[in-house]
């Protein structure tokens, strides 16, 4: 069974391409490379170079018969969507109006969606569940939140299904070392954490040890992405067999502080990682830690990859064994 993963040569898509594999579906991949790596393609794949937007995409459903649409392609950088707006709103909003129009043209009814935990803004309860106050505080958070509202227009005007899954903070690599996280620049910790270790960069800076929190640093909830990608797949599965339309998070229900995770990644590399304590960043909430028990109970997920130890390991072995990611391209999505 066919299944267009768009977006998946980037960093949640590619491993959700192996994933999609390994239960039995044909993944094909629409990516306009912008952001994405060729080199995280699995020999074989057929790979359509092309924007989400493009009218185009309508004839690609239906000469490959797609089932299902797995919708990864996206800016995802917080920074700078509160810097550059416009290209959030114009890549996010537009293009996924476009692709979800496309599928609807096409006759594709199933649809899962690639949503975050940025929807939320500040939580105003821990762990959050998915009826909490949605109130994004950053354009990426609400481009995110505008399309959940589309596709849930779209479900209940042409029958249509879908599921969004709202991440926590995704990390980690395949356990296979072939893939992993290649950003640039590089924003999220554990990788900042680990180029550290590598001496790619010369420390790595806490932002803020001031919070409401135990050891003083921000806590959040960090999920292996291959725990991640089983998610998509039991998620297309359930559409598939007619499930409704629904909205899940996705975390693994433990809080760590950026200090915890600093003092994990010492023990898994056996390094003494450099430390610098400096000011908060804007816009950081101390705490934020999923309820994941809907996923749980509906689909069945089962994160199993999800110890930070292992988190930690797997980024590491990709890392190491590729220490300028998929090479030195600039603008990496
Ligand atoms: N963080 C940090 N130093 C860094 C990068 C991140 O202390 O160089 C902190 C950040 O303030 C947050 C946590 O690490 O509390 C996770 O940040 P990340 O950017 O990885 O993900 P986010 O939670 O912002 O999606």
């Amino acid at each position: 069974m066919n299944i267009l993963v768009s977006g998946g040569a980037g960093y949640i898509g590619s491993h959700t391409v192996r994933a999609l594999l390994k239960a039995g579906f044909t993944p094909i991949i629409l990516d306009n490379f912008s952001r994405g790596h060729r080199e995280s393609i699995p020999d074989g794949i057929t790979t359509i170079e092309m924007d989400i937007a493009s009218p185009e995409v309508v004839n690609i459903l239906q000469r490959y018969n797609i089932k299902g649409v797995m919708h990864f392609a996206a800016h995802s950088q917080v920074g700078e969507s509160m810097m550059n707006p416009s290209i959030y709103y114009e890549n996010n909003v537009v293009g996924s109006y476009k692709l979800i129009e496309s599928a609807r043209k096409a006759g594709v009814n199933h649809f899962v969606f690639s949503s975050t935990a940025a929807v939320y803004g500040e939580p105003k309860e821990v762990p959050i569940k998915e009826t909490s106050p949605l109130t994004p505080t950053n354009v990426y958070g609400r481009t995110k939140l505008i399309i959940e509202e589309m596709l849930s227009d779209y479900s209940s005007i042409y029958g249509s299904t879908y599921v969004a899954l709202r991440y926590f903070n995704a990390a980690g690599a395949d356990e296979s070392g072939l893939i992993g996280e290649d950003h640039t620049p590089e924003t999220h910790l554990i990788p900042l954490v680990l180029e550290a270790a590598m001496g790619k960069r010369p420390h790595i800076t806490v932002f803020g040890t001031d919070y409401n929190t135990p050891d003083g640093t921000c806590i959040r909830d960090y999920i292996h992405v291959s725990d991640l990608a089983e998610a998509h797949v039991l998620a297309m599965n359930y559409l598939i067999k007619g499930g409704e339309s629904r909205v899940f998070n996705l975390g693994s229900g433990n809080g760590f502080s950026v200090k915890e995770i600093i003092e994990t990644a010492k023990t898994v590399t056996g390094i003494d990682i450099p430390v610098v304590y400096g000011e908060r960043r804007a816009g950081d909430p101390s705490t934020l830690i999923a309820s994941s028990e809907a996923i749980k109970d509906v689909l069945g997920w089962n994160p199993t990859h999800s110890e930070l130890s292992q988190i930690i390991g797997d980024a590491w072995k990709w890392h190491e064994e590729h220490p300028n990611g998929f090479g030195n391209k600039k603008d990496i999505h």
